[in-house]
């Protein structure tokens, strides 16, 4: 069963070949005896899941039942579920049970999928290996010595790891895609406005956008069909006629012209990385793909201009952990202000303060022109660049990560390296594109990540671009030994 992909669960299930519960306890099983190894998740409740399971069998036998039906989920610790705790990864947060469901559960649980668990991740959404979770580390299921990527570590360890047929993420600056491309999974960041941030815990607003994580195009299709929609809630949700992302996934390829970027090509992508990216290209070019030279001159100015804009909005995001209203308060204090002053002392760790002081630096008189201005001028240009770029081509492809997967602690003390992880995922944030990571193969035994960026709301050609892929090749089947 953990082999299936979403489509052939969802058969199985309405073949009565198992039933949500025995599902749900399979998944449990192997989390139970995996995952002290991993570390993917925070919060399992295998009475609640259970409960949801049964849920889901009845609403079946009604003969009600939708294509996640019964589906077993993993929920990135971002959103928050009503009656979970819901962490975000942070002390700051680890009493804290939501009260209501974010909109991506409410979708997940009207279209009859079972809640899991919540998986670690970043805290609050900050990094690129997981390591900054206060409930310690994810580890990489292809090497346990080695992170899964991040922030949304724990949901791609749980599906690679076959604690999950499938997982949420969110992706404010690569948290998706950086992820899928180290543990060998398809994941996909929706145009900004497609998937509603309601109860998705705020990161860096504008930039912040919930996904799917899971072992092919087609089962990205297939939840991302439950996840997206308007949501009144979130008011920077766009009102669209809804979609069927998996309508174009049969597509012939021919004609299709992908963008190679200049600045995606020259140095600072590892050779093994490389050597991947270029031979899915082949095969992209096999399909009948044709591929174009395109620029994208502000490129390199991304990563500046994000480490600008992200910390600015994560600085007035994260005002609201006070401990007054809800979350961890510190034990002792004096008077209000050193009340104030203890709580986030003790309940953010070190990227996290890092951030809010980078983020209220940026914003203060004297400084904002200076910074938050100028990122923002540059945010203009790369979208502007993108713009260009689609001019001559539909699609446009390169590395999802500079680097396969990196060793626990490698760069854990020296946050510009961490930072320059995301130097290919980033930009496509600031423009607030979609954004995939397909398995394109291994380098040196690790999986390696091709991206593929798409203009506003074409996720659905992007997934069709993946799922031809995937047709043609197996490294989205391959799965990390050991973890049976
Ligand atoms: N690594 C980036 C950061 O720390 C992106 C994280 C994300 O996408 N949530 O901000």
């Amino acid at each position: 069963m953990i082999d299936k992909t979403l489509k052939q669960l969802s058969q199985a299930l309405a073949a009565g070949e198992i039933s949500s519960v025995e599902l749900a306890r399979l998944y449990l099983d192997r989390i139970a005896r995996l995952d002290p190894r991993i570390n993917a998740y925070i919060t399992v409740d295998p009475e609640k899941t259970l409960a949801q399971a049964r849920a889901a069998d009845a609403r079946r036998a009604e003969g009600q039942a939708g294509p996640l039906t019964g589906i077993p989920l993993a929920q990135k610790d971002i959103f928050c579920a009503e009656g979970w705790p819901t962490t975000c990864g942070s002390r700051m947060l680890g009493n804290f049970v939501s009260p209501y469901d974010a909109a991506v559960i409410e979708r997940c649980n009207a279209a009859g999928a079972v809640i899991l668990g919540k998986t670690n991740m970043d805290e609050f959404a900050m990094g690129s290996s997981n390591e900054t979770s206060h409930f310690g580390p994810v580890r990489n299921p292809w090497d346990t010595g080695r992170v899964p990527g991040g922030s949304s570590g724990g949901s791609a360890a749980a599906v690679a790891a076959g604690l999950a047929p499938a997982a949420t993420g969110t992706d404010t600056g690569g948290s998706i895609r950086q992820p899928a491309a180290m543990c060998n999974l398809t994941g996909l960041k929706p145009t900004y406005g497609v998937v509603s941030r309601y109860g998705m815990i705020a990161y860096a607003s504008s930039l912040d956008q919930g996904g799917p994580l899971a072992r092919s195009a087609e089962d990205c299709a297939l939840l991302l069909n439950v996840m997206a929609g308007f949501d009144a809630r979130d008011s920077t949700s766009l009102d669209r006629p809804a979609e069927d992302y998996a309508r174009d996934l049969e597509k012939p390829l021919a004609g299709l012209r992908i963008g190679l970027p200049r600045e995606f090509f020259g140095d600072g992508c590892d050779a093994g990385v490389m050597r991947c990216v270029e031979d899915a290209l082949a095969e992209y070019r096999k399909l009948g793909a044709e591929t174009v030279e395109v620029g994208l001159p502000n490129m390199k100015l991304a990563v500046p201009a994000y480490y600008v804009i992200a910390p600015a909005e994560a600085s007035s995001n994260l005002s609201r952990y006070d401990g007054v209203r809800y979350g961890y308060r510190a034990p002792a204090y004096a008077d209000l202000n050193d009340m104030y002053a203890r709580t986030r002392a003790q309940g953010f760790g070190d990227e996290v303060k890092r951030r809010i002081l980078i983020g209220t630096y940026v914003l203060s008189h004297g400084y904002y022109d200076a910074y938050y201005l100028q990122a923002q001028r540059i945010r203009r240009l790369i979208a502007e660049d993108f713009a260009a770029a689609f001019e001559q081509c539909d699609v446009i492809m390169g590395p999802t990560s500079p680097s396969t997967a990196f060793r626990l602690g490698e760069k854990a003390s020296d946050p510009v390296q961490m930072y320059l992880s995301d130097i290919y995922t980033i930009a496509v944030n600031l423009a607030g594109l979609p954004g995939m990571a397909v398995p394109a193969g291994f380098a040196d035994g690790l999986p390696v990540g091709l991206q593929l960026i798409g203009g506003y709301f074409s996720e659905a050609r992007l997934l069709n671009a993946a799922h031809r892929y995937q047709q043609a090749t197996d490294w989205h089947l391959r799965r990390p030994a050991g973890l049976d």
